[in-house]
């Protein structure tokens, strides 16, 4: 591939160092996760400091080269695929956790860290970072998709624990914005713009967070019932009844039968709940657990597993986290589309009876964090088959467009990217002209992740 720009400059940035152009690294930075068609970026670069960061944008700014910040290139939507070519500027040697303020529950990290390992370092404190994607992201990639995940239902999403962030802008300068007190009523909540922001508006370098203190131990039950309106159902009567699950999952009956096929489990293969509580004793516990256990038998509750302690958790549902493997290997040759939609909660029931509809001729999952209304669709198909291909979107079309008609929105956690660009009119009205308006002025030449959120 002939070069489209001298690499010189960027290597007089970067020590002559941590820029690449190879063909494996390119390919490497071409997709995610998603089916969404691969592009090659021209170059990838690795900064370690804010101020690399800095001159490595100036530099783009002045040769109109496009940006895309990368993460660890998980997202589900096409999110960091650059579909413009361009730098991809690669976060993960942005590694450093720079400081643990143990006393104040919050911690600065340069946007690179993963958040498991930060998660393990922050243990020794007592303490953790609670949005918890399942894959391995970045601190970065988390706060351009706004990610969340299983403990949101307790703990909220990632905009909830960003306090202060350092951010370069398209013209090559770094602002700092946020501040580390609790509260603020001081202005624009900036933090926010740049979460979910999915790298459109600057790249992030450094970011201080929000922590919560670790609880001191859980109760996990697993119900299954014979109809999921009865699963969904027990999900708003539990959150009602004013008990606080720290994990609220549901499973369909094609997830369970796939999870026994792909792991030798001996699951009960109908509708199910997975539900996490924390608490300080287990005496609490133990009383909160049957309360819960009186409220699914009521619902209709077919099969009951349960206990206290973080190993009758691991027992009892760590196979969710397997969920996403477990569909792909058993179905070899076919690929993935996960899309996700989210709910007001009295809408959630409906939500997975009409997904349920459209998915009945399709190889189809349903699964998704109940207790936030968010509900994933997991297919497995033929993308090169137009056909097939053509009901496969089809199919997720018209979900979406029902998750709008409830007043919910096209995604919950995985964001814009590509897949659910031709949806935000439907979902914002005339607030993505304001959207459109604050990216023009943010980034009048539109190098910054060009192609996602708006075309
Ligand atoms: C098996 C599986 C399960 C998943 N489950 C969940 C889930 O439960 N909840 C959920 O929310 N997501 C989930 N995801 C999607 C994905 O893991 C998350 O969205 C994650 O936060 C992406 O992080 P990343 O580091 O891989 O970012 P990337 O995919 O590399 O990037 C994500 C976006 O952020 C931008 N970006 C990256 N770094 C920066 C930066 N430093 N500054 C500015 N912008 C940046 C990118 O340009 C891109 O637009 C799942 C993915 C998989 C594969």
């Amino acid at each position: 591939m002939t070069q489209k720009f001298d690499l010189g400059p960027l290597k007089a940035i970067l020590d002559g160092r941590r820029v690449s152009a190879g063909e494996s690294v390119l390919q490497l930075h071409s997709h995610d996760e998603s089916y969404h068609a691969p592009h090659l970026p021209d170059v990838v670069v690795w900064p370690h400091t804010t101020e690399e960061a800095s001159r490595l944008v100036s530099w783009a700014r002045q040769n109109k080269v496009p940006v895309v910040a990368w993460g660890a290139g998980t997202s589900l939507e096409g999110n960091p695929i650059p579909v413009r070519g361009g730098m991809v500027v690669d976060c993960t040697e942005m590694n450093r956790i720079l400081a643990v303020r143990a006393e104040d529950f919050q911690v600065d990290v340069q946007a690179g860290v993963v958040y498991k390992d930060l998660n393990k370092q922050l243990a020794r404190d007592g303490l953790f970072f609670p949005p918890d994607p399942g894959a391995a992201a970045t601190v970065g990639g988390m706060i351009g998709n706004n990610a969340s995940g299983i403990r949101s239902v307790r703990y909220g999403a990632t905009k909830d624990y960003v306090m202060r962030l350092a951010v370069v802008l398209p013209d090559g300068s770094v602002i700092h914005v946020g501040n580390r007190a609790r509260k603020s009523s001081s202005g624009y909540n900036l933090p926010a713009l740049f979460t979910g922001a999915e790298g459109t508006l600057g790249l992030v370098t450094e970011a201080t967070l929000k922590l919560v203190g670790l609880p001191a131990t859980f109760m996990a039950v697993r119900a299954a019932f014979a109809t999921p309106l009865q699963a969904t159902t027990t999900v708003y009567t539990i959150m009602r009844a004013g008990l606080s699950p720290a994990a609220m999952e549901f499973l369909d009956a094609n997830v369970m039968r796939v999870l026994n096929a792909d792991r030798g489990l001996a699951l009960d293969e109908h509708p199910t709940l997975l539900m996490e509580f924390s608490g300080y004793s287990r005496r609490g516990l133990a009383e909160e657990m049957a309360f819960v256990e009186e409220i699914c038998r009521e619902q209709g509750a077919l099969t009951i597993d349960r206990g206290i302690g973080a190993e009758e958790k691991a027992r009892l549902w760590e196979f969710r986290h397997q969920t996403y493997e477990s569909i792909k290997r058993q179905h070899i040759g076919l690929s993935p589309l996960i899309m996700d939609v989210a709910v007001p909660l009295s809408r959630y029931s409906d939500m997975v009876e009409f997904c349920r509809e459209e998915i009945r001729d399709l190889t189809g999952y349903l699964f998704g964090h109940a207790g936030d209304g968010n509900i994933h669709v997991h297919v497995m198909d033929e993308p090169q088959n137009p056909q097939r291909w053509a009901r496969v979107e089809e199919a997720t079309s018209r979900i979406v467009r029902q998750a709008l008609a409830f007043e919910g929105t096209c995604t919950g956690e995985h964001g814009v990217g590509i897949g659910k660009i031709r949806f935000l009119e439907a979902e914002h009205g005339e607030s993505l002209a304001l959207m459109k308006k604050l990216k023009t002025l943010l980034d009048p030449d539109n190098l910054f992740n060009p192609g996602k959120i708006f075309l």
